[in-house]
Parts: C-alpha cells; sequence; structure tokens
C-alpha cells in the first residue's frame, strides 16, 4: 500500500487560533475593528518600527509602497528576478518599468555588485547600456524611483549595500519581506530595514491570516497615505463618502486579524518548529554528493526558514520526478520572472539575461516543509532523495 503523501506546505493551527476567530464570529464587527488595530500594534513591535497598516494580502502592500514611491508609467524600479512574481508585477500595475539585477549564487538574494553594474548601465555613460539586457536596451525608459529587494527563503538581502546604493540614487528601498516575518539583518529585523517592509500571510509563509499582509514603515507620511489607499481613499476623519485619491479596497478582515494576532503570538514556537524540521533536513542530507543545503549568510543573525530549498547539480527534473512517483511532492522555486511567459512576450526577455537567477531556476529545489512536519516525514524525504539521486 502506498504511503500517505507528505503535504508541500502545511499552516500551523493550534486551538487557540481557532478560538480567536470565533470571538470575531461571535461579536458584531467583521471589519475594522479591534483585531486589526491590535494585530498592526504587534507587527510594529515585531519590526521594531513606528508604523503597521493591516491588507489583504503581501501584494496589495507591495503596491500600495509602489505607489508611495511615487512609481508612474516608464519610471524604472530596481528588483530581482529571482522572486515570486508578485514582487515585479507591482510595479507593472503603476506601469513602471522592473529592471531586473542578478543575485548573490549562494543566497538568491540580489548582489550588490550587480546592482552597482546596472546603476552605471542605466546612466549610459560610454555605451555602459550596452551591458544591459537587449530587451531594456531600446525601451525609453524614465527615472529609477525605487529599490525593491526581496529577503527571499526567509533570509534579508545584504541590504546595508543596496541601501547605500540607493540613498546616494535618492530613492527608497522597498523592502519585500512576505517571506521572512522574524528573520534578522545584522540584529536588526527584517522588514524594518528600508523605507518601508512588507509581510504575507498566506497559508504557505512562517505565520498565516488565510490571505493577508502587512506594511511596516517609520515614515509617518506614508503610513497616512497606506491607511487611505487601503480604505478607497479616505482620509482619517473624512466622511465616509468622501474620498481624497484614487484608492482601492486593501483592508484586511477581522476574522483574518484575529488569526494573525493569535499566529503571531506564537511566532517564536512557529519559528523553532520550523528551525528544528531545516536542522534535521541538513542532518539527512549532509554530505550527500550533488546537492547543495542552503546557505545562511553572516550577516542573517536570526533565520526564519519559509521554504527548504536545496540545489541539485544535475538531474533536477528526474530527481523531482522520482519523487512524485513516491507521493512527495517539491517544488521547482524559482522560475526567473524575467522569463515568464508574461514577461518573455511584454519585454523580450531571453535566456542568459540573468544567467545566476537561472542557474539557481534550473537547480532548485524545495522539499516539502512546514513546522507540522515529523522527524519520520523528513527521513523519508530525505531517503527518497538520496536515491534518486544516486540513480542517475
Ligand atoms: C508570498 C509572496 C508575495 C505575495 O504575498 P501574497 O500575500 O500571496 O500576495 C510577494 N513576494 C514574495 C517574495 C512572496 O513570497
Amino acid at each position: 500500500m502506498a504511503e500517505p503523501a507528505v503535504p508541500m506546505s502545511s499552516p500551523d493551527l493550534a486551538p487557540e487560533d481557532v478560538s480567536a476567530v470565533l470571538e470575531v464570529m461571535r461579536s458584531t464587527t467583521l471589519s475594522g475593528g479591534p483585531f486589526v488595530q491590535r494585530f498592526e500594534a504587534t507587527v510594529a513591535q515585531l519590526a521594531g518600527t513606528r508604523h503597521a497598516g493591516a491588507v489583504s494580502s503581501g501584494t496589495a502592500g507591495l503596491h500600495l509602497a509602489v505607489i508611495a514611491a511615487g512609481v508612474g508609467p516608464r519610471d524604472v524600479v530596481l528588483t530581482t528576478p529571482f522572486s515570486f512574481v508578485a514582487s515585479a508585477n507591482v510595479i507593472l500595475y503603476e506601469r513602471g518599468i522592473p529592471v531586473f539585477v542578478d543575485v548573490d549564487p549562494a543566497t538568491g538574494n540580489m548582489d550588490p555588485a550587480r546592482l552597482a553594474e546596472t546603476i552605471c548601465a542605466l546612466r549610459g555613460k560610454a555605451g555602459e547600456r550596452g551591458r544591459l539586457p537587449r530587451a531594456l536596451r531600446d525601451l525609453d525608459l524614465g527615472e529609477v524611483r525605487a529599490l525593491l529587494p526581496v529577503d527571499v527563503f526567509g533570509q534579508p538581502a545584504d541590504i546595508e549595500s543596496l541601501g547605500e546604493q540607493a540613498r546616494a540614487l535618492g530613492v527608497p528601498v522597498i523592502e519585500d519581506s512576505c517571506e521572512a516575518i522574524g528573520s534578522s539583518y545584522k540584529g536588526k529585523p527584517a522588514g524594518s530595514l528600508g523605507d518601508c517592509g512588507v509581510f504575507a500571510f498566506y497559508p504557505n509563509k512562517q505565520m498565516t491570516t488565510g490571505e493577508g499582509g502587512v506594511i511596516v514603515t517609520d515614515r509617518d507620511d506614508w503610513a497616512r497615505l497606506f491607511r487611505s489607499l487601503r480604505n478607497q481613499g479616505r482620509d482619517e476623519g473624512g466622511d465616509w463618502l468622501t474620498h481624497a485619491r484614487l484608492g482601492y479596497n486593501y483592508r484586511l478582515p477581522e476574522l483574518s486579524a484575529a488569526l494573525g494576532l493569535s499566529q503571531i503570538t506564537r511566532l517564536d514556537e512557529l519559528l523553532q518548529k520550523r528551525s528544528q524540521v531545516a536542522a534535521w533536513y541538513a542532518e539527512g542530507l549532509q554530505g550527500t554528493e550533488g546537492v547543495r543545503l542552503p546557505t545562511v549568510a553572516q550577516a542573517t543573525t536570526r533565520m526564519s526558514w519559509f521554504v527548504y530549498v536545496i540545489q541539485l547539480a544535475e538531474g533536477r527534473n528526474r530527481v523531482r520526478e522520482a519523487l512524485a512517483a513516491r507521493g512527495i511532492p517539491s517544488r521547482t522555486y524559482f522560475s526567473p520572472i524575467h522569463l515568464q511567459p508574461f514577461y518573455v512576450e511584454r519585454f523580450g526577455y531571453t535566456e542568459g539575461d540573468y544567467p545566476v537567477a537561472e542557474h539557481l531556476g534550473r537547480t532548485s529545489l524545495a522539499l516539502p516543509f512546514s513546522g507540522v512536519m515529523t522527524r519520520e516525514q523528513v527521513e523519508r524525504v530525505c531517503n527518497a532523495v538520496r536515491a534518486t539521486v544516486r540513480a542517475g
């Protein structure tokens, strides 16, 4: 008989999470109530920022950040191709142009040296523009408006060096921390490292609200703008049917906020369990020929494991199929954004434009991962990986 499948990911829900949601159900306030406020205050405290604004998803939060940065048609936002597609899509929502910067082969995070080259190329001095991908050379590019690095797989980007370059350009940093709540960079919390940071709470993230996100910032002007934009463009204290600007309905429901508040109260426990699962994986896969384990950079003073991604020297797709045949799912994190069909069609990117991201995309395999995995499940996955890698 086939063994039961190991799920790719699962939320870690405790009885108190369920009670928190029921408490909202028994009240009559389903939107704009006390749980949203308490959840925001707790996230701000965790990130060490002055403000936190809950929104309906991480994508919605990133979209509002791009608006706050003043991105308009043809404006450039520097970002990474090795991420979930939403981190670049939000730039397109405002008709800006994502200019990608290749990544560090060890961490998958934006490479500061590549950022410096890209900035030079954009300035177009002495034929430097020729170093941009062909797809971008003939575009009528506007001003650079923002830097949008991603804390990929739960590990903060090298923000010191990236942030310095953004300051030199005079543009804000939008930190996509949708995969990194709870991690820290040189002792500082992820999300607090730029002008604003965005967390996401889809059920596969470290903690969940079902759907949801939070934007954190120290900037009073941005916090005020986020509160207005998520709420149909209403100004605070204004009339319910007066709209000061083009807004959205990006509010987080009370039910989700109550779940989020309960989950964030358990965040240390949730992260501790994930880190235990990661340690079991490292133990089980250590020394397997052709398998590279995830790298935690020295600057990452606390790792918040989002996924467990290994690099396979060869035969990634064969290993993936062999795992599937044993009831073990896996994902090819990430297929680089610039090679997504929609980006190829729109911009004409080709293979070779961002070689490091592409190499990671070809060799990486995310294994089943969550804080509720048992040691026995992890061992089963490890045994299957070792057996299929050897068989190749
Ligand atoms: C999950 C994620 C998002 C989007 O979050 P949603 O809440 O699903 O909209 C954005 N960026 C990255 C890097 C993510 O992993």
